[in-house]
């Protein structure tokens, strides 16, 4: 029976959707150095059509892009999993971090964010 480092050390994907390519970069490197495999995605668009061809563990999304923004894509990649992790990040405050948890999201993040604000993030979607 594998234990719980063995499940750590299991592979995990991710799928990064934001239309700022800094901020795309970023999270890539984050997630690099966590072992994950790495889709990514410029605009909520191209985020669900490449949720419906390759469905990762976990997806972290930007709230306000052009085609498609957060809150539609947010809508649509729950329809299709229920059980992938759905992290919603935006640098506009108001009410669109708690719409996108209303709408399917397990967690938001405020732009800009540390890496450690990332990691609290990240552990409480994950252990859950
Ligand atoms: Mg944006």
């Amino acid at each position: 029976m594998p234990n719980k480092r063995m499940q750590n050390d299991h592979p995990k994907t991710v799928l990064i959707i934001d239309d700022e390519e800094s901020i795309r970069d970023v999270l890539v490197n984050f997630f690099e150095e966590l072992g994950y495999d790495i889709l990514t995605a410029r605009d909520g668009r191209g985020g669900i059509a490449e949720f419906k061809r390759n469905p990762t563990d976990l997806v972290i999304t930007d709230i306000v892009m052009p085609r498609v923004e957060g809150i539609g894509t947010i809508r649509e990649i729950r329809k299709q999993s229920k059980s992938v992790k759905i992290i919603a990040m935006t640098g506009f405050v108001g009410s669109y971090l708690q719409e996108a948890v209303t709408l399917g999201a397990d967690d938001s993040i405020g732009k800009p964010f540390t890496s450690e604000e990332l990691i609290e993030v990240l552990e409480r979607v994950t252990i859950s």
